[in-house]
């Protein structure tokens, strides 16, 4: 009540801002949004009108009016946003502020390359770091496992970290969790990969169980489709998305793909023609380099699927 009273007297900006305490969003849904104070106490807040909707992983400015609910009064800069296109296509946030995406594939069902690439076009594009963890290691003998490792070493040369994981082994998945550690991350990749069999893994068996956040909300099952941050027991976040575990990429303008491949970047710029799109230009860097075999032929063919799949939409 007090606080209320103050803040009619003083409603500047700055003083909302000054009396406001910093939360994270776990979960939105409706008016509703799930936010996370320091002490980890959850509180059900609607959104003050005129400003944008929360998303997952948001950190904002709010203000508790009751022991379990309050007001969202800001929403802070997000550092990264992932999109979707809706059944409109236009694109909407899901998520903020995470800061690796985890793409998840195996060997049944078999991935492409193509594929892999365009979630690391996706990750490089947001500005996360990509992981690729290739599960169900299960299934492949040491034979099968060695070969893999070696197609898949074009990724590790280009710095992205592999991990081969099995949700029914547990092979890797300490190493998964120490990837995990310091990050926001979300997993992505095909149905039937494993990734709602590695989110249990991960998490604490009570957290996936109960439900810890439909118990402090009330709002029962709907929490289990909503995408939803979760705090891993080693540290890191988990942000669980159902909606966006097998997405494609959004549309982007033609010149921003070449920069989702960091190999590139040593040539962009170097070509003759200034607007060069790298298929059969003369006079192309990228090309030649393919040539010379300082880039991967298959990735500049990814590359070049991008562009047609931009092309014809
Ligand atoms: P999602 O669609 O990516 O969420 O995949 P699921 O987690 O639903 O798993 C799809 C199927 O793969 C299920 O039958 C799982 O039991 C199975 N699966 C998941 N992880 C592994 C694994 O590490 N090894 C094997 N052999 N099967 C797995
Ligand atoms: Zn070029």
């Amino acid at each position: 009540m007090v606080r209320r009273r103050q803040q009619t007297r003083t409603s500047t900006k700055e003083n909302e801002r000054n009396t406001g305490q910093q939360g994270l969003v776990l979960a939105h849904f409706g008016q509703i949004s799930l936010v996370e104070d320091a002490q980890g106490e959850v509180f059900r807040c609607v959104t003050r009108k005129k400003l944008p909707r929360t998303v997952c992983g948001d950190r904002v400015l709010w203000q508790a009016n009751n022991p379990r609910e309050g007001v969202i009064i800001d929403v802070l800069e997000r550092q990264t946003t992932l999109v979707r296109p809706d059944h409109n296509n236009r694109l909407r946030p899901v998520a903020a502020n995470l800061d690796q995406i985890v793409i998840v594939i195996a060997t049944r069902p078999s991935f492409e390359y193509g594929m892999l690439d365009r979630y690391l076009v996706a990750a490089e594009l947001i500005g996360a770091t990509p992981l690729i963890v290739v599960n169900k290691s299960d299934l492949l003998d040491a034979q099968s496992r060695a070969k893999l490792q070696q197609r898949l070493g074009v990724y590790q040369a280009l710095g992205y970290a592999l991990v081969f994981t099995s949700t029914r082994t547990t092979d890797g998945l300490k190493d998964l969790h120490r990837h995990l550690k310091s990050h926001t991350s979300i997993l992505v990749g095909l149905s039937g990969v494993g990734k709602s069999s590695l989110v249990q893994a991960l998490l604490p068996e009570t957290e996936i169980r109960t439900g810890s956040l439909s118990r402090v909300t009330g709002l029962g099952r709907h929490t289990t489709t909503a995408t939803t941050l979760y705090h891993l027991p080693d540290g890191g976040d988990l942000i669980d998305s159902p909606g966006v575990r097998d997405f494609t990429l959004w549309p982007v303008p033609v010149e921003t793909i070449a920069s989702g491949f960091p190999e590139f970047s040593p040539y962009l710029g170097q070509c003759r023609f200034h607007n060069c799109r790298h298929l059969s230009e003369p006079g192309c860097a990228v090309q030649d380099a393919a040539r010379k075999g300082l880039i991967s032929e298959r990735r500049l063919e990814s590359y070049h699927e991008l562009l047609e799949s931009m092309d014809s939409r």
